[in-house]
């Protein structure tokens, strides 16, 4: 693609966008004069889509209406209404419906995964995740080592960008699974970096762990949405992630689940339970033992938040509207036309810290701006930009393709120019 740095030009590609009415679907939060903001933060809260209220409404109308008989009554019954987000959710993970499931939140899940998944024995016992997870992550993974009575010093080993590089290198994962293969556990890595943008091979990622009879698990929050993670090709044994990020369905919202087929039936994998994994046919039938529901389904615990779940059905039926597909298209040619506009800049004091390769990213891209400080972050703000300042000079935008337009990125990227001459 060749671009040009002009707002006819950004405007020119806004016409022949195949998206551009979904930015109608969704609320763009105003600046004080009326204008609309530039929103580059769906990596952090996506915007909320405007049949959102809608669908949560009816949920409110039938609990008013039908009370407890909302269970079974109700326009979507409550009783299997985690179901109806299922098949669209697969579709965005590249999983097979039984393989996912919506429930609880992020670090619940891993939790849960990691119950399940993380069965260190005495040769075997050491977590491999990336030294820049995100701090959650490396929480949880440090937590369910001492859970075992493994020092975390001993049993986390960090894959790490080499000194003055901001980004993992595969030949280093390989190096790594190659020197302590026979003691790892567990790999635990974010698919797309929240810090840096990267996003992995998880194909390659999977088939050196397996080769070595590694578990794998994979950290979706800023990939669900954002990239085609293809889970059951890629052959993961379980991943997690959040909805609230590109998936749009709100702050705190619920989180979704996936455990490879393979794992479906096996009745020795260890796992916390509760009654909504128990099979559906007697689960009413309190007094009977527990026994799971086969796939990702069976490691449910709670009825589930339903005024949530209407919130991610709205904005799941967005994404299935819109395609993958044209989603994920629109996500490289937005995402170029900002590292166009940003190296046009010619400015040595800024540098793109994320891969340069469009299939090593999603649509975020974190710059770093030498010798700044949150002025300049404050000043793009004030100027009506909603990006997000990572000590100690990063800022990180991500023009979502289902509501940034192409001029979006263009005047962000004149805000930006004109702050940096002032600071
Ligand atoms: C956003 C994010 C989280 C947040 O976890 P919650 O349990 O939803 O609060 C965790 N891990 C990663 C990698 C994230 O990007």
């Amino acid at each position: 693609m060749i671009y040009q740095n002009s707002i006819e030009f950004a405007k020119a590609l806004d016409r022949t966008d195949p998206l551009k009415t979904f930015r109608n679907q969704f609320h763009i939060p105003k600046h004080t004069d009326g204008e609309e903001k530039i929103y580059l933060c769906g990596n952090s809260l996506g915007l909320q889509p405007t049949n959102t209220q809608k669908y949560i409404q009816q949920e409110l109308d039938d609990w008013a209406k039908y009370g407890v008989d909302g269970h079974t009554e109700a326009e979507h019954a409550w009783m299997p209404y985690h179901e109806f987000l299922t098949e669209k959710m697969a579709k965005i993970v590249g999983a097979k419906p039984k393989e996912v499931v919506v429930m609880n939140t992020l670090t619940t899940n891993l939790h849960l995964m990691m119950v399940s998944f993380f069965r260190p024995t005495k040769k075997r016992y050491k977590i491999l995740i990336e030294s820049d997870a995100f701090p959650s992550d490396k929480y949880a993974v440090e937590s369910q080592l001492k859970f075992h009575d493994i020092d975390p010093t001993d049993g986390m080993i960090l894959w790490k960008p080499r000194p003055g590089e901001n980004t993992c290198r595969m030949e280093d994962y390989e190096k790594i699974i190659q020197d302590h293969g026979d003691e790892i556990a567990l790999v635990m890595i974010g698919s797309t970096n929240y810090y840096s943008g990267q996003s992995f091979d998880l194909k390659k990622i999977t088939k050196l762990a397996h080769d070595k009879n590694i578990t794998v698990g994979f950290d979706l929050a800023h990939g669900a949405g954002n990239i085609q993670p293809n889970l059951h090709e890629v052959g993961a044994d379980f991943a997690v992630w959040c909805t609230y990020k590109y998936l749009n369905s709100g702050p705190g919202s619920l989180g979704g689940c996936f455990v490879h087929e393979r794992h479906a039936n096996n009745p020795d994998l260890k796992r916390f339970v509760g009654w909504w994994g128990h099979d559906k046919s007697t689960r009413f039938n309190m007094r009977k033992d527990f026994s799971p529901i086969p796939g990702a389904e069976g490691w449910q615990l709670s009825n589930p938040p339903i005024l949530s779940m209407a919130a991610i059905r709205a904005s799941l039926d967005v994404f299935d509207a819109a395609g993958f597909e044209k989603i994920r298209e629109k996500s490289e040619k937005i995402t170029g036309f900002l590292e166009f506009l940003i190296d046009e800049l010619d400015n040595e004091d800024i540098h793109i810290i994320t891969p340069r390769n469009p299939e090593e990213r999603g649509c975020q891209l974190s710059i770093q701006v030498k010798n700044a400080d949150k002025t300049l972050f404050d000043k793009i703000t004030e100027a009506g930009v909603v990006s997000d300042w990572r000590e100690p000079d990063v800022i990180r935008v991500a023009p979502a393709p289902l509501y940034n337009s192409y001029t979006d990125v263009y005047v962000f990227v004149q805000i930006l120019k004109k702050v940096l001459n002032e600071i």
